[in-house]
């Protein structure tokens, strides 16, 4: 595999960055993630523009143009004859002596890597995962994609280890978002609901792009917080993100989601997402 290291196509067990990167050091950085289907980046636009927003919360100079980054994207996916996964993409403030005050005139580090995932013919897309609900212990700027994730890494062990596959992470009662993931649910009365973008969750590329596409069909998605105890009551449950497009949610804190299996309304919104996906990457 080829990876992008800092203006560099380098062999990825060849890669190498300083120990004294304020990545590794202060996780004093932004990813992104972006799907590819078909050899194709999938809404990478968004995922770019939302790369600009977080390194800018930050008062973190990209290196380089999103038209570089996105060539080098292309580059690596070209590279690397992905087909099918995602492209992972991380910026930090650079390598200098440790302070954590921002270091003058250092150059940013820029990492680019792809990997191979399933994400159309997936067996959590086919049978529902499993979710455990857990507090939400994480900071209060959760909108900015820093590469502080360690709040996620607790909780998906956590769920990994309960037999499930996502954590939907909790507070004051009512459902944040998943580990690495948006979360939807379909009410007793068919209303699908999400909670607002704000600073308590990241706004989803995956999220903006299924709101759009239910509108143009006159499928209405209702933007509130909502209880876990609403949740488990639901009609169904799913989550989206880059990487995995639609999951459908079948259980709980082990209890079932409506009949346990994955719902009407999942299946059709993944559908239209997998049109979408395919029909615009590029
Ligand atoms: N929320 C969190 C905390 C995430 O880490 C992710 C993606 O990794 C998402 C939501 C989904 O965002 P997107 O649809 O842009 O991948």
């Amino acid at each position: 595999r080829i990876a992008y290291v800092n203006g560099e196509f380098v062999p990825l067990d060849e890669a190498r960055i300083s120990i004294l990167d304020r990545g590794f050091l202060f996780a004093d950085g932004i990813y992104e993630v972006s799907a590819v289907l078909d050899g194709k980046l999938v809404d990478n636009e968004a995922h770019l523009v939302r790369l600009a927003r977080s390194v800018g919360e930050i008062a973190l100079p990209l290196p380089e143009t999103l038209e570089r980054i996105e060539e080098i994207q292309k580059e690596l996916i070209a590279r690397n004859d992905l087909v099918e996964g995602v492209v992972y993409l991380q910026v930090t403030r650079g390598a200098a002596d440790r302070d954590f005050a921002f270091p003058k005139g250092v150059k940013p580090t820029l990492v680019i890597f792809t990997q191979v995932k399933n994400i159309v013919d997936s067996p959590a897309a086919r049978n529902g995962i499993a979710v455990k609900t857990l507090p939400d212990i994480r900071w209060a700027r959760r909108d900015i994609k820093s590469v502080a994730l360690l709040a996620q890494v607790l909780a998906k062990q956590a769920a990994a280890e309960a037999g499930c596959q996502e954590a939907w992470m909790v507070e004051d009662g009512l459902i944040t978002e998943g580990g690495s993931s948006t979360v939807f649910i379909v009410t007793r009365n068919d209303v699908i609901v999400t909670r607002p973008n704000s600073n308590a969750i990241l706004p989803g590329c995956t999220r903006k792009a299924l709101i759009a596409l239910a509108e143009e069909r006159q499928i209405r998605i209702e933007e509130r917080a909502f209880s876990v105890e609403e949740a488990r009551a639901a009609k169904e449950a799913f989550i989206t993100s880059a990487s995995s497009f639609l999951q459908p949610v079948v259980t709980i804190d082990g209890a079932p989601v409506g009949d346990g299996k994955p719902g009407p309304v999942a299946k059709r919104l993944r559908e239209i997402y997998i049109d979408f996906a395919r029909t615009t990457s590029q």
